[in-house]
């Protein structure tokens, strides 16, 4: 936020949110970050009384393998791009659920964002198909 002052002295100017559009008067967000994205899971879990403990760690890990498996027969079947890329966003809701409920477990915060950026970095500071011994085209 900005502060300006007037005549009544200083003030905060909220600004508009960049990810937000207006509908019918509401204000509804249409782009996330990585971070922002894992409070929305955070949000979703809460509000219809998904499971959201500790016990429940295991199975987050393991339904996003499931949506990764139904994404792979998604596409195999010949589905529509929207289609399996809607089961690839579920693996990521799965995996943003996991990470958000490691933060609210064990009281610590994990920037999703910074931890995308660095990897990036790093994975691009890796030699060509780093990771790859095997000829997989033959
Ligand atoms: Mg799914």
């Amino acid at each position: 936020m900005n502060s300006s002052r007037s005549q009544w002295g200083s003030f905060k100017i909220k600004q508009p949110q960049t990810n937000c559009k207006h509908v019918g008067g509401e204000e509804i967000m249409d782009k996330c970050t990585f971070n922002e994205a894992k409070k929305l899971v955070r949000e979703l879990v809460e509000t219809k009384g998904f499971p959201n403990d500790e016990s429940a760690l295991t199975q987050k890990i393991l339904w996003a393998f499931v949506e990764l498996g139904e994404a792979a027969d998604s596409y195999k079947k010949g589905e529509d791009w929207h289609v399996i890329s809607e089961e690839l966003i579920d693996a990521i809701f799965y995996i943003l659920d996991f990470i958000g409920l490691i933060e609210k477990t064990q009281g610590i915060e994990i920037d999703v964002d910074h931890l995308f950026l660095e990897k990036w970095k790093k994975n691009m500071n890796r030699p060509n198909q780093y990771g790859q011994k095997r000829d997989l085209s033959k």
